[in-house]
């Protein structure tokens, strides 16, 4: 047998397999790029569960048409240069992997219009070496990138796609966390035309509450009692339920990062075990604020776990700041507007 390199479609086709896994792995890439470009809108459109259409629609910083190309090619990124950049990720992105991987496995167009242009621009990748081609298109400051018939050349991971509700129901659940990561930037989701939710942007803190309420329930908002404890290089803050309470809302973040990370899981479960003696959780919200030197982000291709430095410290961490908030459902009502001193 010949060593050969792989044409570009193929080499991106697999690295997709590790980070589109379906139409919301999908989403959560482009939503991810849109925030990175610092946009304060962003609109969702998904047709039949993402299967026929993805679009995603922002106001952010838009890509320079010669950096159009680049921005489909594997390995190419605007986030990072250097290892010591990748020690201190402040980014959501940074594998420039995204766009490459998703437009070998559907028909992705990207177009994009920065402030300093005067014209806006279309780029999409044809064939097995990916050549990308460049119109000019109608476009305000801003970027779309319209991702159609997603897996149309990879029967194997099509046959995973389930039906357009259970796909569309991971969509939704996604934009849930990720409206509770940036109240800052309003966020559209519409389904075959219709508008699913509207998370308008909040700029006072009070007004969170609103978002809190729409997205876990307005029992949630209610009975969650607010936490905040740290400091500068170490800081949780968030609203945890009372013991007892049912809910499902189970969110946590690491520097906006939505994170299903298993020693945040153990510190909090563990806080309701030595306080409430059960392992069933309430729900809660939880943000972790830490220097971006002390975490490594780059551990899955998909971000959803971290590696702390100091491990045992951040669990700890977690741990007694959670016990500080561990109330029965009876007593539970400090209400999500009052602030618990955790000292
Ligand atoms: P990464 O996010 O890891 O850098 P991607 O493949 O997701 O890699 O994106 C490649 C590059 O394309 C980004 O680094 C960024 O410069 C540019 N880009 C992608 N999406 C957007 C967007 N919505 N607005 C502005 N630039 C974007
Ligand atoms: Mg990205």
């Amino acid at each position: 047998m010949s060593i050969e390199i792989l044409p570009a479609r193929l080499a991106n086709q697999i690295a997709a397999g590790e980070v589109v896994e379906r139409p919301a792995s999908v989403v959560k890439e482009l939503v991810e790029n849109s925030l990175d470009a610092g946009a304060t809108r962003i609109q969702i459109d998904i047709e039949r569960g993402g299967h026929k259409l993805i679009r995603i629609r922002d106001n952010g910083s838009g890509i320079d048409k010669d950096e159009l190309t680049l921005a489909l090619s594997r390995h190419a990124t605007s986030k990072l240069k250097s290892l010591d950049d990748l020690e201190n990720i402040c980014s959501l992105g940074f594998r420039g992997e995204a766009l490459a991987s998703i437009s070998s496995v559907s028909r992705l167009t990207l177009s994009s219009k920065t402030k300093q242009q005067e014209a806006a621009w279309q780029a999409f990748a044809q064939g097995r070496d990916m050549a990308v081609q460049i119109k000019p298109t109608a476009h305000p400051d801003g970027t779309t990138i319209e991702v159609k018939d997603l897996f149309f050349n990879t029967p194997a991971r099509r046959k995973f796609l389930r039906t357009e509700k259970t796909e569309f129901t991971h969509i939704d659940e996604l934009i849930k966390r990720i409206a509770l990561s940036r109240f800052d930037v309003s966020i559209t989701l519409t389904h075959n035309d219709k508008v699913v939710r509207q998370y308008r942007a909040k700029i006072e803190p009070a007004q969170a509450i609103a978002r809190v309420a729409q997205v876990a329930g307005k029992a949630f908002a209610e009975q969650g009692v607010y936490i905040e404890s740290g400091d500068t290089g170490l800081q949780l803050h968030g609203w945890v339920l009372p013991v007892g309470s049912s809910n499902t809302t189970q969110y946590t973040y690491v520097n906006n990062r939505m994170m299903r990370d298993k020693l945040i899981s153990h510190a909090i479960r563990q806080a309701f075990e030595e306080v409430a003696g059960q392992e069933e959780l309430p729900g809660f919200v939880i943000y972790i604020d830490i220097d971006p030197r002390q975490v490594d982000v780059n551990v899955h291709p998909a971000k959803h776990e971290v590696r702390f430095h100091q491990g045992r410290l951040v669990h700890d961490f977690i741990l007694q700041a959670i016990k500080q908030v561990v109330v029965p459902l009876q007593d539970g009502f400090a209400g999500i507007n009052q602030h618990v001193d955790s000292q």
